[in-house]
């Protein structure tokens, strides 16, 4: 079998078999199993139910855990304001227009990433224009030498 670039790290391995798309890494697996977990919880409604008795429990047994997460983090309260608002607005696009949203529910589990490109980061375009669609965008840089 051929070496294929991992979905997660893009270094090149041998698969077992046709499925396997991420290399052993343990941080490969954790991005293996992270993403088997949200396509479980957004089709398996009887997962998500699970999920969330788990996560109430556990937070019984931990008051106070996100107050003191959000005090400790203020950067990632900031983002998530930020993101919260973008995915209101999203969600208010949605429930004004009688469009259909099935190209929302497409996964792309199988996407693989360039090796030789360096990412700048992840952004997102938000439209000035009303009835437009908010993109996540990621940037890369790409040297001179594939120009
Ligand atoms: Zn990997």
């Amino acid at each position: 079998m051929e070496p294929i670039p991992c979905v997660n790290c893009a270094t090149f391995f041998i698969a077992r078999n046709r499925k396997q798309n991420y290399c052993t890494e343990a941080e490969c697996q954790r991005a293996r199993k992270a993403a088997w977990q949200r396509f479980k919880l957004k089709f398996d409604d009887q997962y998500r139910i699970q999920q969330r008795l788990s996560q109430k429990k556990w937070l019984q047994s931990k008051p106070g855990y996100y107050r003191s997460y959000r005090r400790r983090n203020p950067d990632k309260v900031k983002r998530n304001r930020a993101l919260q608002a973008i995915r209101n607005r999203r969600n208010r696009q949605r429930s004004c227009s009688q469009k259909p949203t099935d190209a929302t529910l497409i996964a792309k589990m199988d996407a693989r990433k360039f090796s030789h490109f360096n990412m700048v980061g992840q952004f997102y375009l938000v439209p000035v224009i009303a009835k437009m669609d908010v993109s996540k965008v990621n940037i890369y840089s790409i040297s001179n030498s594939y120009l």
